[in-house]
């Protein structure tokens, strides 16, 4: 095909070629007849027009002006698709999910830009948008520390985080002579099936959030001192106390807690807090 503009590094433009792997994503991100698809980044529409028979309705997101055009034109065979020019970011997608599929399950499913994985998923999974499932290609690397165990290597805060909101599988890997530019690194796509109800239950989100966050800001501290450091109410002599009674050693560290421990130590602080 030709292309009539340059490819953007500002905006992680690094297109799929090979059709088998779009193809992949959509038969094993569980996508049916049913869904709404919240597309974000369509590009020149490799993976778009592969969802359009498959689902419902697309709505996909791109903040390109340039690229929408020739995507216009792959696009057209398709009548349920609509592109909407806009960062993702700045997205109100409670007012987009209202306009474009009320009353629909609504699936997410994207060959993320790199430079903003991070931001993107947490809005996607902070904003508490009901969605059934978010399928994502991103780097291999994000990939590994999302399906991270609690004491591995890749184990940080984010796994943590997310585990909160949803339950994530690696599906497959994509090396990076699937895409033009050829990226740098390898890829993954990964699946993350959002829960109706937190598995765990915690007093304060909030509080929640800032505890993980705290035990991994200094990964090499103990459990203790990176509490202590963090939060100001916080005694050592009431940590030590709180992690006994939350039946933790006294020397653990953040990295080797799971989402429950993490969840039952929250409501240890938030009664230390209200003390
Ligand atoms: N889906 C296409 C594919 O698989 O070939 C393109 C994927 S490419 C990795 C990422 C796409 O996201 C690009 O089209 C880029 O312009 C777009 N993009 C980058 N930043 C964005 C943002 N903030 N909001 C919406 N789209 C963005």
């Amino acid at each position: 095909m030709s292309e009539p503009f340059r490819k953007k590094k500002q905006y992680g433009q690094n297109f799929l070629t090979n059709a088998a792997i779009p193809a992949r994503i959509v038969r094993e991100s569980g996508i049916d007849s049913s869904c709404g698809i919240l597309e974000i980044g369509p590009g020149l529409g490799a993976l778009t027009t592969q969802l359009a028979p498959v689902a419902a309705k697309v709505v996909a997101v791109e903040i390109d002006s340039e690229v929408i055009p020739p995507l216009l034109e792959r696009l057209k065979p398709f009548s349920n698709v609509t592109v909407i020019e806009q960062d993702i970011l700045q997205t109100d997608l409670h007012a987009l999910l209202e306009e474009h599929f009320p009353g629909m399950e609504v699936c997410v499913c994207a060959n993320l830009p790199y430079y903003i994985t991070t931001p993107i998923l947490m809005k996607l999974l902070e904003g508490k948008y009901g969605f059934r499932s978010i399928t994502v290609m991103v780097q291999k690397e994000v990939a590994e520390r999302l399906c991270a165990k609690s004491g591995s290597d890749g184990y940080g805060a984010i796994t943590a985080s997310v585990s909160y909101y949803a339950s994530v599988r690696r599906l497959f890997s994509v090396p990076a002579g699937c895409f033009s530019p050829k990226p740098k690194v390898d890829s993954a796509v990964i699946r993350l099936d959002l829960y109706q109800q937190p598995p765990v239950h915690v007093e304060s989100e909030e509080l929640l959030f800032e505890v993980i966050k705290a035990a991994f800001l200094q990964r090499r501290k103990t459990l203790c001192n990176a509490l202590t450091a963090y939060f100001p109410f916080l005694t050592k002599e009431a940590c030590a106390r709180i992690l006994q009674d939350c039946g933790l050693r006294a020397d653990i560290r953040g990295e080797m807690l799971s989402l429950e421990q993490f969840a039952s130590l929250t409501n240890s602080l938030q009664k230390e807090k209200e003390r």
